[in-house]
């Protein structure tokens, strides 16, 4: 399986928790769809990621951003371009993130005769209150109305964003957030956990004390709440963030997470090739500007075994398929169980995990704490 991931840098309004690339200005929209277009001809005409031979692409991603700022005749330029440059397998997953705001039934019609056959709507919460305290562009009534707008319009593979652990949200309202999104015809879920990124507008807002700090306990209490509501809900609860029904995993991350290739176009895009992971210039103009002399313009970094292990068990322990002791021990030839058993011992005391068939995976409670566990689990 290979993936190709489209950034598309633009969105309405600032979100205060974000720290993804993007830009409210969307002047050089043009340019950069034209950008995108030159960088996916020059890869997919230079070969320079030589597995696109063998394997074709089986899912395309358009994140940012926001996509769905998009005109459709943009979306489907990107498309004919990827069709007519790269080999794609028969029924590609074709992903495209949007905001409720921009989902009109018009626009949703627009994008199945394109295509895009999966939504992934960043609705967050269905409280009106919550999405003024993010700054979001869209308002309650259109977080409710959306999905209907897509489903009418033909586009059956839908996931819904949703973020919990922030002040404000009441116990109740996560419970009923989970309800309305389960009501809808919907078979996925993220469920981020808010986050105070550095640099970003919500940092600012709580030490200037205009906000509320967040606060671990909430956090971890909305995390169990999840727990409980997916097992009573018959959600499957694949991964730290992710839950599916009728086995609609994303196609698309779960390859990341399995640490299939992927190729990252437009600025801040990430690509990886089993070697080396290269990240484009995050930077709009600079990288409309190189496109036009058709210069790729990142920054590059070559994996060493050890690195692929650390990535694996970070990625690996998130997931309901656990970090698997024969793979680990092949991505860096050691003997994985036989260097970490005190750890996995440990572990599995204070049951936070679970050794299981040849896996090592995390418990409910374990998943609380995955990063430092998964740190604890590093090799040097
Ligand atoms: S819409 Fe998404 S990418 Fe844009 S600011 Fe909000 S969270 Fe960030």
């Amino acid at each position: 399986m290979s993936g190709i991931y489209i950034h598309i840098p633009f969105c309405t309004k600032a979100c205060f928790y974000c720290d993804f690339h993007f830009s409210v200005n969307k002047k050089h929209r043009p340019e950069m769809t034209q950008s995108i277009v030159r960088e996916l001809v020059y890869y997919g005409k230079h070969k320079k990621f030589d597995f696109f031979k063998v394997h074709p692409i089986s899912s395309i991603y358009f994140g940012g951003g926001t996509p769905s700022i998009l005109p459709i005749e943009d979306i489907a330029k990107i498309l004919e371009t990827i069709y007519e440059n790269y080999s794609v397998a028969e029924n590609p997953e074709i992903t495209l993130e949007a905001n409720p705001d921009d989902l009109t039934p018009d626009y949703c019609q627009q994008l199945n005769t394109k295509g895009i056959n999966r939504l992934s709507i960043g609705i967050q919460s269905f409280f009106e209150e919550h999405l003024k305290w993010m700054n979001r562009s869209h308002n309650a009534l259109q977080a409710e109305t959306c999905v209907n707008n897509a489903v009418d319009a033909g586009i059956k593979n839908i996931s819904i964003d949703l973020i919990y652990g922030f002040p404000g949200l009441s116990n109740d309202q996560w419970l009923a957030n989970l309800q309305i999104a389960q009501n809808f015809p919907i078979n996925h879920l993220s469920c981020y956990c808010l986050t105070v990124e550095e640099r970003t507008p919500l940092k600012k807002l709580i030490e200037t004390k205009r906000y509320l700090p967040t606060d671990e306990h909430l956090a971890a209490k909305h995390f169990n709440m999840l727990s409980n509501w997916t097992a009573a809900n018959h959600w499957e609860h694949y991964e730290i963030s992710n839950l599916c029904r009728n086995g609609f995993y994303s196609k698309h991350n779960t390859a990341y997470w399995q640490q299939e290739p992927y190729l990252g176009i437009g600025p801040s895009a990430h690509s990886y090739n089993g070697l080396e992971r290269r990240w484009n210039v995050k930077d709009n103009n600079a990288y409309i500007e190189n496109w036009q002399i058709d210069k790729p313009l990142f920054e590059i970094e070559l994996l060493t075994p050890t690195n692929k292990l650390n990535e694996y068990i970070l990625t690996a322990l998130r997931t309901c398929w656990g970090l698997n002791l024969d793979h680990a021990n092949e991505l860096a030839n050691i003997n994985f169980m036989e260097t970490k058993m005190d750890l996995i011992k440990k572990y599995s005391a204070l049951n936070l995990l679970t050794l299981d068939k040849n896996c090592i995976k995390l418990t409910n409670e374990g998943r609380l704490f995955a990063d430092g566990i998964a740190a604890d689990f590093f090799v040097n």
